[in-house]
């Protein structure tokens, strides 16, 4: 009995999938190079010109840089709006340098 048609081919799917996958996951930090994510990156700095953190603390700081609240590495969305927080470089700092 010949072998069901497809399956080859599902299987050779798969196997394509999880090579584009772990040839993705190493070059994960080009995103942060990449123009959309400056593109979201400066919207979101303009709606949120302050560090977020430093304003919690009732300190006017302004934003160096645009952080993940969830790090992408963690499962969180590089592309969610309300996964971004308008950062200044201490905090950033301060964030990542904790465990
Ligand atoms: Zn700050």
């Amino acid at each position: 009995m010949p072998r069901k048609p497809g399956e080859q081919f599902i299987k050779r799917k798969i196997r394509q999938t999880n090579k584009i996958y772990n040839k993705s996951r190493p070059k994960r930090d080009r995103l942060y190079y990449s123009s959309q994510w400056k593109q979201i990156s400066m919207l979101y700095r303009k709606q949120h010109p302050l560090c977020e953190e430093c304003e919690r603390n009732g300190i006017i700081t302004p934003a160096d840089l645009v952080d993940h609240i969830i790090a992408v590495n963690d499962g969180g969305n590089m592309w969610e709006w309300e996964n971004l927080q308008s950062l200044c470089m201490n905090c950033h700092n301060k964030k990542h340098s904790k465990g």
